[in-house]
């Protein structure tokens, strides 16, 4: 095992057992696990903080569409139990306030370098080592690399033409500064309706003189009723944390999962179900009946069912009409939960813009040029979204065996096995990666499943004095084919979304995410644990 010296000029070590790259949620809880493990373990973070995307995402509305309650580590008892609440949805602020708190309680900052990118790892065959390299010239040698870099972490800022040429402020929500913007008085332009940019929208508006939001697709929108958590909440989880922690890993987050079908049940009660749901706000929606992810005709009585809802929320009825989606079934791009995003386009002060009608020609010095007409603003906020699940990974120069480049290797979509290792990548790691649960259950909770794994799997491997441990090809080739079969049987695939990378231009088009479950994910994952790594080639130093 690598001793954790000597030192570099920074006074990080040359040598560690673990680099583990990002200090978001995933990268906390894995440099806490390798510690406990006896580990030694450096962490890279681009940010001059913990938090990952609740570092970087400070853009004004943001906050967490699961449950508050829900969405924190279950690895403490002491952590949840000690730790408060304020609201049903945390808003931003109060989550980055949680994760310092969590650096700050397990001692975590000491092993984190901030404001250092990892530019590349290679994979050192005859040392058996990886060599992470970053952009302020550190090598670092490691048996292991975690990569824990996010699934939502690539902010993606469009090929607009002329966007270099805009003269006022120009941000991205996923790269949001530092600093409070204000925009009191200012004419804004949002471009981007997704979870973003509706979250923002309200926001914004409440605060500029103008807000001119461009819409090219419209997404479905729920609203969040958020509000004060009560004590009883509070009280009904603090009691019994660990068998709620218990029930989570196996369903996810918490809903209410329909027994019966859309179509089963009649019309008035099927509109009922939908309108209770609808007053109670969140995620529990989509859930309402149990083949809205499965069927056509049942996710139309659900998304005609929100078209109706915008067209009393909205006054203009042909805003109405434009904010209303029609070209991807209801939840097959990420459900967005808002408060009053509809009603903010009742305000005189908040302009839909509709880039399917009237196309953006070019960004110009003082504001957005459409097909239509000059709109003179003074800030552009870019809700334009990440370049999902790979991104972050295909920034980092990735070389396994050989020289094989993960870039090469993922050119038509990524394969890997069990979203955790690739195929000539040995003892490389990737927290929540495609084809994993990941962004479709409580992160948090994928994220500690995970880390979990990659902990018991490293101690497999040290106890039996083995040293590389890597994806079989036979077995990657099977685990991609299943993904893809699964998400086959869903509507997912029906939208272009990021989920299929849609969103990226030249991006291979493949469901990336597992539509499976987390239960049934875990078991497979555990079973292949058990299995003395089934799937996976151990090989003795
Ligand atoms: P997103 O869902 O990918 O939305 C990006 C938006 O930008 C889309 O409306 C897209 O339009 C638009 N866009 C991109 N390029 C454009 C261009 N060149 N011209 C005009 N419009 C353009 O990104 P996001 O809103 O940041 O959300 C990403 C994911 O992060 C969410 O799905 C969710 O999983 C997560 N998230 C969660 C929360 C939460 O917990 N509440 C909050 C924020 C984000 P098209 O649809 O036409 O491409």
């Amino acid at each position: 095992m690598p001793e954790a010296s000597p030192e570099q000029p920074s006074g990080h070590a040359v040598a560690v057992d673990v680099v583990i790259v990002g200090a978001g949620f995933a990268g906390m809880y894995a440099l806490h696990r390798m510690r406990q493990a006896g580990l030694s373990s450096l962490v890279f973070e681009a940010g001059t903080g913990v938090g990952g995307v609740w570092y970087w995402n400070r853009y004004p509305g943001a906050r967490c569409d699961v449950e508050s309650m829900q969405y924190s580590y279950s690895f403490s008892e002491e952590l949840q139990q000690d730790w408060d609440w304020s609201e049903r949805f945390a808003p931003q602020p109060e989550i980055l306030d949680y994760a310092n708190h969590v650096a700050d309680r397990f001692d975590l900052r000491r092993d984190i370098r901030f404001e250092t990118r990892v530019t590349a790892a290679t994979f050192d065959e005859a040392a058996g080592q990886w060599v992470v390299e970053t952009d302020r010239g550190d090598r670092v040698r490691a048996r292991f690399c975690i990569m824990a870099t996010g699934c939502l972490s690539a902010a993606r800022v469009p090929d607009l033409p002329g966007l270099r040429d805009f003269a006022g402020d120009c941000f991205h929500t996923g790269a949001w500064p530092q600093q409070p913007v204000d925009f009191t008085g200012r004419r804004v332009a949002l471009i981007g309706t997704g979870s973003s940019g509706i979250q923002a929208t309200p926001v914004i508006a409440s605060d500029a003189a103008q807000l001119y939001v461009f819409q090219r697709t419209p997404n479905f929108v729920v609203p969040a009723r958020n509000g004060k958590l009560d004590a009883d909440t509070i009280r009904y989880w603090k009691d019994d944390y660990p068998a709620h922690r218990a029930r989570a890993r196996e369903i996810g987050t918490f809903y209410e999962f329909a027994t019966s079908g859309a179509l089963d049940v009649p019309d008035e009660e099927r509109e009922r179900e939908y309108e209770r749901r609808w007053q109670e706000g969140g995620v529990n929606f989509v859930h309402a009946f149990k083949d809205i992810y499965l069927d056509q005709a049942a996710n139309d009585t659900a998304a005609e069912f929100v078209r109706a809802r915008i067209r009393e929320l909205v006054h203009d009825p042909d805003t109405a009409a434009a904010l209303s989606p029609t070209d991807h079934p209801l939840g097959s791009k990420r459900i967005c939960v808002a408060s009053d995003y509809y009603e903010a386009f009742n305000r005189p002060n908040v302009t839909l813009v509709n880039l399917r009608r009237e196309p953006i020609d070019a960004i110009v010095s003082g504001g957005i040029r459409t097909s239509e007409r000059e709109y003179a603003v003074d800030t552009l906020v870019l809700a334009t979204g990440y370049d999902a699940m790979t991104g972050a990974l295909l920034a980092m120069d990735i070389r396994g065996r050989a020289g094989l480049s993960l870039r090469d290797k993922w050119a038509g979509g990524p394969r890997n096995y069990l979203g955790l290792m690739v195929a000539g990548f040995p003892n490389l790691f990737t927290v929540t990666g495609p084809g994993s649960p990941s962004v479709l259950v409580n992160m948090v909770i994928g994220i500690e499943q995970h880390v979990d794994w990659i902990t018991d799997c490293i101690r497999h491997l040290d106890q039996s004095g083995a040293a590389t441990i890597e994806a079989d090809e036979a077995a990657e080739d099977r685990w991609v084919d299943h993904v893809n079969a699964e998400a086959d049987l869903t509507l997912f695939p029906r939208a272009a979304s990021w989920y299929v990378g849609a969103n990226i231009p030249g991006k291979a088009r493949v469901f990336m995410p597992y539509v499976g479950g987390i239960g049934r994910y875990r078991k497979k994952c555990d079973e292949v644990a058990a299995n003395g790594y089934e799937g996976f080639r151990i090989a003795a130093a």
